[in-house]
């Protein structure tokens, strides 16, 4: 069957449709531009532009598979985790057409999607593989085995803040434009990395080898700037070294866990896998240590609907249960299984 995929759980409101495995069409709107003078996002705003854009999302990511509403045999729709309201308005859009159409809802984790989304690119997940999620919102290092079926295992997790929202934090401080992590990598480009030798977190004997930590980081990088008092700041140097730092911590810990665990194939995924620093030394790493590395393509890394349907295609595929329709979101929701059916969820 044709799944239907919708995501809405942050800026992005994102339709895909996939068959078997096979990415068929998708779109994505973000209302991004509408939260750079906030310097974030702004949940109201987010939810209502969901609003605005999930129709005619969903009629674009149609076209381009040259499918009609009524080719589509199920609905996925992430149910968390994410901002409640955003959430609401994908989950509801989802309910209105699984139900108009009469076919079955699945719940999806997000997180789960984000794993997905190279499946899309690359084929079936080898079972067992390493992936490493790094995102605006998480950082987690998992041992994934049937991502339909069975529990993922957390080997570790960031104690603090997120890769992502490290590199979009830090920006701010170097007065880069809003979304940081994109403008940091840009920057990097023209800089030196080891021009600041920032901290490696956690990647001490006696640390915990999964776990990671990017607020010291990222005070590192605001003492750093302040450290040149109102005097311009060699900002290129700054990002590159930052973003070294942090893609030499993401890809140390990755990389252990795979010999550690005997697994040989390593995903990268979410907004940071984007990161061009993140991809090329997984890439150096990876062919060092003999380690298959699988990286979705940038347009599949950020929020989109296509790895959503992702899931949902796993799901039907390996029998999973619909929800009902009073499904609800799990706006705080922990990775554990890709179905998320949340009911009475107050998350
Ligand atoms: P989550 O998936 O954890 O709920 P999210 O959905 O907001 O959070 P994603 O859309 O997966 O996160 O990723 C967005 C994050 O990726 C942002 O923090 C953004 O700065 C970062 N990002 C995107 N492109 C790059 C890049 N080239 N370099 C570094 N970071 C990047
Ligand atoms: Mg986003
Ligand atoms: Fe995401």
């Amino acid at each position: 069957v044709v799944v239907l995929g919708i995501e809405s759980s942050c800026d992005e409101t994102g339709a895909g449709l996939v068959r078997d495995g096979r990415l068929l069409g998708h779109a994505v709107a973000s209302s991004m531009d509408e939260h750079a003078r906030f310097g974030g996002v702004v949940p109201e705003i987010a939810a209502r532009a969901h609003v605005h854009a999930l129709r005619p999302v969903v009629g674009r990511a149609l076209d381009e598979a040259g499918l009609r509403m009524t080719d589509i045999g199920a609905v996925a729709v992430t149910a968390g985790p994410g901002l409640a309201g955003a959430l609401q308005v994908g989950l509801a859009g989802a309910k209105g057409l699984a139900y108009g159409l009469g076919v079955p809802l699945y719940g999806v984790h997000h997180l789960a999607g984000h794993v997905a989304a190279d499946t899309l690119a690359h084929g079936p997940l080898p079972d067992p593989c390493v992936v490493l999620i790094v995102s605006g919102g998480h950082t987690s290092l998992l041992l994934v085995r049937d991502l339909a079926r069975d529990p993922v295992v957390h080997l570790g997790d960031t104690r603090d803040d997120a890769a992502g929202e490290c590199f979009d934090k830090v920006a701010r401080v170097f007065g880069l434009p809003y979304p940081g992590g994109p403008a940091i990598d840009r920057a990097a480009r023209d800089g030196d990395p080891r021009a600041v030798a920032f901290p490696r977190p956690l990647t001490g004997p006696r640390d915990d080898p999964y776990a990671f930590s990017f607020s010291g980081l990222k005070t590192a990088a605001a003492r750093w700037a302040e450290s040149y008092g109102g005097r311009p700041l060699p900002v290129a140097d700054g990002a590159a070294s930052l973003q070294e730092a942090v893609a030499d911590v993401l890809t140390r810990k990755a990389v252990a866990a795979c010999l550690a665990y005997g697994v040989d194939t390593l995903v990268v995924v979410g907004g940071v896998a984007a990161n061009s620093r993140v991809r090329s030394l997984c890439e150096e790493r990876c062919a060092d240590a003999g380690i298959l590395l699988r990286v979705p393509p940038l347009r599949l890394c950020t929020d989109n609907g296509a790895m959503i349907a992702a899931v949902g295609d796993l799901l039907v595929r390996a029998g999973a249960a619909p929800a009902p329709l009073d499904l609800t979101v799990g706006p705080s929701a922990p990775l554990e299984l890709a179905l998320l059916q949340p009911r009475g969820w107050t998350g």
